[in-house]
């Protein structure tokens, strides 16, 4: 099979079953999955498959595991990398770093590179305090000239992650870059219900446990945090030595996270 291929790393299990909510994203990288397992039925009619998809939203929302669900999904090896860690590198080493990123890619391909947070790289250059950082630069001409350089029929996708798209040079949304964007919004009640059902799956609730009611005390909780919020409550019941999560538990963790809140707003003013 495929895994032998590539390193046991490289492999993903995630499935869109474990994204709760984000129908619309989902539904736009369902597309994106059948490049991944049929390129050929696209490569045969004349199509060009795209290249790069953006993941556009506010921190926490699932881009990561989005991207990583397309992978599951296709069933393809998964290469990662975050923009940020480029920002410790000497010069020279990003652009290197970027260059065996997209050959163990193309090597397996079909594949998926996933870039996390692209606007540390990728902001328009040349603009503003510190614009002309050389590794920076460097770092997102590489990317783009790797992009620029696939051949019709290298089925790898990049996709990357930003919660500033404003700030991107316009050079990376250029056709046959990222020319996609995928919009991935805080999630409404119904979504807060599902996302804290995903991560209530495997924790012993007494029958009590209002899910409904915990999704309306959360406004504004992203899927990260939610996730976060039913750990706390987790650590809550097992502190106590109780061998069940109840209402009371979410409550003292909802408590506890709204107070860091309020203190983390406390120290910035
Ligand atoms: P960041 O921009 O901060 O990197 P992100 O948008 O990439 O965040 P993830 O890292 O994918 O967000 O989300 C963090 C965790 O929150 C996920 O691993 C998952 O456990 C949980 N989560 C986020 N969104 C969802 C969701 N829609 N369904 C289920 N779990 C979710």
């Amino acid at each position: 099979s495929r895994a032998k291929k590539y390193g046991k790393e490289n492999r993903v299990s995630t499935t869109f079953g474990d994204v709760a909510g984000q129908e619309e994203a989902k539904r736009e990288l369902v597309e994106v999955v059948d490049f991944l397992k049929n390129p050929q039925k696209y490569v045969n009619i004349g199509a060009e498959i795209p290249k790069g998809v953006l993941l556009v939203g506010p921190p926490g929302t699932g881009k990561t595991l989005l991207a990583r669900a397309v992978s599951g999904e296709a069933d393809v090896p998964f290469f990662t990398v975050s923009a940020s860690e480029f920002m410790e590198m000497f010069v020279g080493v990003g652009a290197s770093r970027v260059r065996t990123l997209f050959e163990d890619a193309r090597k397996n391909a079909p594949a998926i590179i996933f870039i996390d947070e692209i606007d540390s790289i990728g902001r328009k250059r040349g603009a503003g305090i510190g614009g002309g950082h050389d590794e920076r630069e460097q770092t997102l001409n590489q990317i783009l000239s790797e992009m620029d350089g696939f051949d019709k029929q290298t089925s790898v996708i990049v996709m990357a992650a930003t919660n500033r798209p404003d700030v991107l040079d316009p050079a990376l949304l250029r056709p046959g870059r990222f020319d996609r964007q995928v919009t991935i919004d805080l999630p409404n009640l119904k979504e807060r219900e599902a996302i804290l059902k995903v991560h209530m799956r495997n924790k012993p609730l007494t029958s009590g446990v209002d899910v409904d009611e915990i999704a309306k005390s959360t406004p504004y909780f992203s899927g990260a945090d939610l996730k976060n919020l039913v750990n706390e409550a987790a650590l809550e019941a097992a502190r106590i030595n109780k061998v069940q999560i109840d209402m009371s538990d979410f409550y003292r963790a909802l408590d506890k996270i709204t107070l860091g809140l309020e203190n983390a707003s406390l120290t910035i003013t």
